[in-house]
């Protein structure tokens, strides 16, 4: 039974360690974090602070070395990785800077990927996996592009098809790690207004970045510094962000 008052994601003691031959790298030290459901939260921080790691922490790509790691009130840490890989089906989206699509493959097909590896989901609802492809990419904008193959795509159009198939199997929660690091300010701006639409829908959204108007977008803004959570403030309060946020417009006097 899913529990209401839980946090969707709840890290706690969250540490992860990378031994690399003789050398030990701490990349978590001792991390607690609780995200809402409908809460969409900017991840920010120096290079090699430890946001990837934690991104792939939460989105049950990666197993803590340490700690405890509760998804909508599940334990998933210590879970099996095949165990985890359904969870990451049914439940997680995920979008890259680098958009990691399959280049000589049509969009949809591209979309419909992550519903090949799903053991019941190729025809949910009795809709084939083009159907649903179809479907994703016509919340993104782009039914008129399902033939293209991604070399035949702007970088923006690219990252739409990505977002595409992180929807494709209908996650509440998903998570982007520089989404827009690959993409010029316009596209930037388009692809945010997307994540918008998305949070506005009751997606949760976890996004790495390291620009502070990208970040802006989101509700709340997580600083990392040596594997360990920084700053945790609404970004209408935080000194960075804040400066880019909407202003609200005055009411007419
Ligand atoms: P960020 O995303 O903030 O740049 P990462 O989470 O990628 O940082 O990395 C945090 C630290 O962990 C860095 O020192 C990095 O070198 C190290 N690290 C990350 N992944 C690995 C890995 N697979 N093997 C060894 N070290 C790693
Ligand atoms: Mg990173």
């Amino acid at each position: 039974m899913p529990e209401p008052d839980r946090p969707l994601l709840q890290l706690r003691g969250i540490t992860r360690v990378f031994r690399v031959g003789t050398e030990t790298v701490h990349a978590l030290n001792g991390v607690d974090l609780d995200v809402d459901r409908g809460e969409y939260v900017a991840i920010m921080g120096s290079s090699g602070s430890g946001k990837s790691t934690m991104m792939n922490v939460l989105g049950c790509l990666d197993q803590p070395t340490a700690g405890t790691y509760h998804l909508a009130g599940t334990a998933v840490s210590g879970m099996s990785s095949r165990a985890l890989a359904e969870v990451r089906n049914a439940r997680l989206g995920f979008i890259f800077q680098a958009f990691e699509l399959m280049p000589r493959t049509a969009a949809w097909k591209n979309v419909a990927l992550p519903l090949m590896y799903a053991e019941d989901g190729r025809r949910r609802g009795g809709q084939t996996p083009k159907t649903r492809a179809m479907s994703a990419l016509e919340k993104v904008g782009l039914s008129d592009r399902a033939g293209h193959h991604p070399n035949q795509l702007s970088g923006g159009q690219k990252q739409r098809v990505a977002i595409a198939r992180a929807l494709v199997n209908h996650p509440k929660i998903l998570f982007a790690d520089e989404p827009t690091g690959n993409l010029d300010s316009r596209t930037t701006t388009e692809i945010l207004e997307l994540f918008g639409r998305l949070h506005g829908e009751g997606h949760t959204i976890v996004m790495v970045t390291h620009e502070s108007d990208v970040a802006a977008s989101a509700g709340r803004v997580i600083r990392m510094r040596d594997g360990v959570i920084d700053s945790d403030r609404s970004t209408d309060d935080d000194p960075v962000t804040a400066p880019f946020r909407r202003p609200v417009e005055a009411p007419a006097p």
